[in-house]
């Protein structure tokens, strides 16, 4: 008999004791978001692909030197330029990133000495379809200032 009521006493302390943290949590403040509907900004480290900067004039920094491309080690920057008639320097004409190669080494943005690139904050990437992480980062440049 004595077994039985230690046995109700002990589970109804244990049961005041998980309610006691359940109710501490409870009034606790909120640490999670309801993903996807609400996401985080990243951290300033974090390596998304990578995104061309601009300038005030919301043209690309980039001067086609072709650096970035030579210190690509998986081969997955190509970039095209042209000289306008009567200017001295070259204009960025097409920069794309074939993403399913890179590995976020960041050889790239080390090379760059126009700071013309920096890694972006994108983390929803998921997809099926392999052709949906090819890029047109002046296209998507573009994009942001429309
Ligand atoms: S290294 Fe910089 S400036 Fe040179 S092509 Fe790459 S992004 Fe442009
Ligand atoms: S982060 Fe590395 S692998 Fe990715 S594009 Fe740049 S150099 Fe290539």
């Amino acid at each position: 008999m004595v077994t039985y009521f230690n046995e109700i006493y002990r589970g109804l302390l244990s049961l005041f004791e998980g309610m006691g943290v359940t109710f501490k949590e409870f009034i606790k403040p909120t640490v999670t978001v309801s993903y996807p509907y609400e996401t985080l900004p990243m951290c300033d480290k974090f390596r998304g692909h990578i995104e061309l900067i601009e300038n005030e004039d919301g043209k690309p920094n980039c001067i086609v030197c072709m650096m970035c491309q030579r210190a690509c080690p998986s081969d997955c920057i190509k970039i095209t330029g042209k000289k306008p008639e009567g200017e001295k320097k070259k204009v960025l004409t097409k920069y794309t990133l074939d993403f399913t190669r890179c590995s976020l080494c960041g050889s790239c943005v080390e090379s760059c000495n126009f700071n013309a690139l920096e890694f972006s904050k994108e983390y929803n990437l998921a997809s099926t379809r392999k052709e949906d992480f090819y890029y047109d980062l002046l296209q998507r440049l573009e994009d942001r200032n429309k």
